[in-house]
């Protein structure tokens, strides 16, 4: 790189100024007391996954935490899973991660949600015990060789800036404008509040003093970032209930010039369960053959001894109490005036906003097997303790039942997630990169996708090896941080099917066709498990092939119509909805079916293949002859383990939907190819004539990578997108032909 006068003089200013500064820290030969390959900051659903995948795929990797005792700690729902968020789940056990292990070991309740509907929504959830899961994941943690759990105060972190002079996240260099073309890219787009953009992370400095080396910093902090709590009148600061918030760094990262946002979630209050009467409340037991969620998972640890759930009400008599005292909730009181989860309104926010409706759902959900705790789940709320003690007081059941923690709304610091990269690094600081809540969104299982995505790319860039970027057609994980880095968020970003443009194709039950081998090549997938995999994907390759091409004999015919009317006499007769489970077929309507092909029979709406199983068990008994897990006892259907079953289940959608999916393979491909049509880094909007300033801007706020993420932010035209496809030849041609005088 040429020097030049005005370079000389910012280097100088710059070290004059660090100098005073930060004495030895800056000398390029600072003192490092440890050193690590990659430094995750903070143990909470993001972090421990990223930290997990940085140790396993074989580097130095530290994992420093203000509490160890509370590593993956559930703020607050004590579930994994549910609507949207089974398919991360399943997705972060695909790529190798260990969310969906961890939750077999220690579920205590497991359903399958949404199995009335199509196959694209259903998703499973489990309540877990929270202890279990904190000493669960510590003990995976602490096995994981290259691991280092620490427990410290992540206060700032350490920069190398383009010059090669190190500086302190907090300290301000107002480094002069330097000649063009003598800095990288993001340099020259550097905006003045950026001032260290074009810097690379090679440090943290804790609390304690210590400074920490490190080729690439993951930053997973939650809601710890100048946490501040609301309950009633009162606030105070904290990360959560019971924890110092994170002032120090909240600052640091301010001071990066990064964009961000102050969020707000909350949660309910937390009873003893021995003081109220269950009597008066529905249960709701979990699934008779849980459906695991890891695809390493042959059968979930409480299996035979889940726990129920309870359902509750609100009455008029609630409504009553929240609507006369809604005035000291700080959401209404302008106590807070940052923005929550609109997804999971708080209980004040229902009766405002649902005036109408007369009772609002709960769920008492138990937070342990040893212990007697109950979470409110519907009931978050920021009220005053007073009146939520008034409001447990009118359900029916809880008059009597004692809090033991009161619900509350926290206050927290963001970044603006259209910093980052795909990689979920910031564009600004190289090296650092961003996971979990702290990127806007809110979810165990939205930050568990994030951390292992952030551990698996930093883990890349320090082993110099690709990125792994996944596309909106291979993942709900891809889909959340496209939406992240080019939506940007401005209320906790929750994951919903509805967000996908191909879900029938994002099923949980593909999620390891989709990913496995995208986890197998950066090494987060065994041996072992991708033996088990690739001979998974053989079976059903074979159960397809079997049943696209095996003809229904009138033996066979003969064999299932005998098998379900032996099982289900009251079924023989098709009465819809009489009683549960698959509907039989009269013999008479299989006949029609003979001579056809089994998956043609399938196509039909009313055939599922578990009425097909007593055939199959005769024809190809390897699928089925392997399960060690007898399927449950009592049901005189064919005993199907619920292994066997989900893979049949698989194998039954591909073939029922095989119109649509093919379908939506067509407009996959038309997203890829937008996909790969990149735009360059120093691609200028302004100079795009016919693009209108507000377009101009969004995009140049963005800076898309590829048309595909241009055509996603919020009010770009596609008018504007073709413009800018257009002007992408135009300016590389000129750019070419300046360079080449
Ligand atoms: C009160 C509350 C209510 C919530 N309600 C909901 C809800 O209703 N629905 C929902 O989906 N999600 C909810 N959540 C969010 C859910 O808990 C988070 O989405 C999830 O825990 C985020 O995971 P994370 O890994 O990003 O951060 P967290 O799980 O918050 O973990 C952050 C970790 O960082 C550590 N840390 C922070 N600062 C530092 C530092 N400077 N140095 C070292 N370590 C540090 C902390 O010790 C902690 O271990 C709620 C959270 C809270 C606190």
């Amino acid at each position: 790189m040429e020097i030049t006068n005005s370079t000389q003089v910012a280097r100088m200013k710059e070290e004059k100024i660090a100098r005073n500064a930060w004495g030895s820290l800056l000398s390029n030969q600072m003192q490092f007391t440890e050193q690590f390959d990659v430094v995750v900051v903070g143990a909470g659903h993001a972090g421990c996954e990223a930290a997990m995948a940085a140790a396993r795929m074989g580097l130095k990797t530290a994992l420093y935490t203000l509490n160890v005792d509370l590593i993956a700690q559930m703020s607050c729902n004590p579930a994994i899973g549910g609507i949207a968020k089974g398919h991360l789940v399943r997705e972060v056990d695909a790529l190798g991660g260990i969310m969906g292990e961890i939750t077999d070991a220690v579920g205590i309740q497991f359903r399958l949600l949404n199995t009335s509907r199509g196959p694209a929504v259903w998703s499973p959830r489990a309540q877990c015990d929270k202890q279990a899961y904190r000493l669960k994941m510590r003990e995976v943690l602490e096995s994981q060789p290259n691991l280092k759990i620490k427990q410290a105060e992540v206060a700032d972190l350490i920069l190398e800036a383009a010059s090669g002079f190190r500086l302190p996240a907090s300290g301000e260099l107002n480094a002069p404008d330097s000649e063009p073309g003598s800095q990288t890219p993001a340099a020259e787009n550097r905006k003045p509040e950026a001032p260290h953009a074009g810097s690379r992370v090679v440090g943290i400095k804790l609390r304690d003093g210590r400074t920490v080396r490190a080729s690439a910093v993951i930053i997973t902090t939650g809601t710890f970032l100048n946490g501040l709590i609301h309950c009633g009148e009162q606030q105070y600061p904290a990360g959560r209930s019971g924890e110092p918030n994170a002032v120090l760094l909240g600052e640091a990262l301010k001071k990066l010039g990064l964009r961000g946002c102050r969020l707000k979630t909350g949660t309910p209050p937390r009873l003893d369960g021995r003081t109220i009467d269950w009597s008066r409340f529905a249960e709701q037991p979990g699934d008779a053959d849980p459906t695991p969620f890891s695809f390493r998972t042959r059968r979930v640890a409480h299996h035979d001894s889940q726990v129920p759930c309870y359902i509750a009400y609100t009455t008029p008599e609630t409504h009553r109490i929240i609507r006369e005292n809604v005035h000291r909730s700080p959401m209404y009181s302008g106590q807070i005036q940052s923005i929550g989860p609109r997804y999971c309104p708080s209980i004040e926010d229902k009766i405002v906003k649902f005036p109408d409706k007369e009772m609002h759902q709960l769920f008492l959900e138990p937070e342990g097997l040893n212990t007697h705790e109950i979470y409110v789940n519907g009931m978050s709320t920021s009220l005053p303790v007073d009146v939520q003690l008034e409001i447990l007081k009118s359900i029916p059941g809880l008059e009597n039942a004692e809090m033991l923690r009161p619900g509350y709304a926290i206050e927290y610091d963001s970044i603006d997630p259209t910093e980052l990269e795909r990689t979920l690094e910031t564009r600004k600081i190289s090296g650092l990169f961003l996971g979990g809540q702290i990127n806007g969104t809110s979810g165990y299982e939205e930050a568990a996708c994030q951390g292992l995505m952030a551990g698996i790319n930093a883990a890349l860039q320090v082993k110099q090896q690709p990125p792994l970027i996944l596309d909106r057609t291979e993942a709900y994980t891809a889909i959340l941080i496209d939406d992240l880095i080019s939506k940007g968020t401005n209320e906790p970003y929750r994951m919903f099917t509805s967000r996908a443009e191909f879900r029938l194709h994002l099923r949980i039950d593909n999620a390891d066709r989709r990913l496995t081998p995208h986890g197998r090549r950066v090494g987060l997938i065994s041996d072992q498990a991708w033996e088990d995999f690739e001979a998974k994907q053989e079976r059903l390759q074979e159960v397809k092939k079997f049943l696209e091409s095996t003809r229904l004999t009138p033996a066979t015919l003969e064999t299932i119509v005998n098998f379900h009317t032996l099982c289900h006499p009251e079924r023989s007769e098709a009465k819809p909805n009489a009683v549960e489970g698959p509907a039989v077929l009269p013999g008479s309507a299989w006949g029609s079916a003979t001579g056809q092909t089994l998956a043609q029979l399938l196509k039909r709406p009313e055939v599922t293949v578990e009425q097909l199983a007593p055939i199959l068990q005769g024809l190809i008994p390897d699928f089925f002859n392997r399960s060690k897990n007898p399927a449950p006892s009592g049901d005189s259907a064919v005993k199907l383990s619920s292994q066997v079953r989900n893979e049949l289940k698989s194998v039954e959608t591909e073939i029922k939907y095989e119109g649509y999916l093919l379908q939506q393979e067509r407009a996959m491909d038309r997203l890829k190819k937008s996909e790969q049509h990149s735009i360059p880094d120093w691609f200028d909007y302004s100079s795009i004539s016919g693009l209108s300033r507000e377009m101009q801007e969004k995009l140049t706020h963005v800076r898309p990578r590829t048309i595909g993420q241009a055509s996603r932010i919020p009010g770009v035209t596609p008018a504007a997108v073709s413009l800018v496809n257009v002007y992408i030849e135009i300016q590389t041609r000129r750019r070419d032909q300046a360079t080449a005088i």
